[in-house]
């Protein structure tokens, strides 16, 4: 009984660590003072909101987080990777050029992860790799976070 409390308010603090670290990084965009420091603190609250996202999906399947850090780490990294296609879709490293772009960058289609996720799966089944299918499932979940994420700021299009 002790273990389901301690399991309950574990699952209860990452959710709301999901909603306060998003909320954080929205107020570190708005009050950032220049375009590299708003890029970074972006960029860092994608990578935390993966990580957690990972931390809580390891709890929820009743797994234990010290042997999981790995794939925790993943998908903080993924997540924070994704906004490389800034960079890519601008042939630029300049921060201006990846924040002006005229439509969202190729990662941001949420097709791209989905068709990923399928591949993974199918490619999980053909070779009996469940390295294979975890990795499906990180690479979904660093993607959904950081798409629900920038389109609840952004809106689904801009
Ligand atoms: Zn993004």
């Amino acid at each position: 009984m002790l273990c389901c409390e301690r399991e309950v308010w574990l699952r209860a603090f990452l959710t709301c660590a999901i909603g306060a670290c998003s909320m954080l990084g929205d107020l570190g965009l708005k009050y950032g003072k220049s375009a590299p420091e708003r890029a970074v603190f972006d960029n860092a609250t994608h990578a935390t909101v993966g990580g957690l996202t990972w931390t809580l999906i390891v709890v929820l399947s009743r797994k234990p987080i010290m042997r999981s850090l790995n794939a925790i780490f993943s998908c903080f990294l993924l997540a924070s990777f994704i906004d490389l296609d800034h960079f890519i879709a601008a042939h630029s490293w300049h921060i201006h050029d990846a924040t002006h772009l005229d439509k969202r960058p190729f990662l941001h289609c949420t097709t791209v992860p989905i068709v990923l996720w399928i591949l993974f799966i199918l490619l999980s089944s053909i070779f009996h790799s469940p390295e294979f299918q975890q990795a499906s499932w990180i690479m979904l979940a660093a993607f959904l976070s950081h798409h629900i994420r920038d389109g609840t700021r952004r809106g689904p299009i801009n």
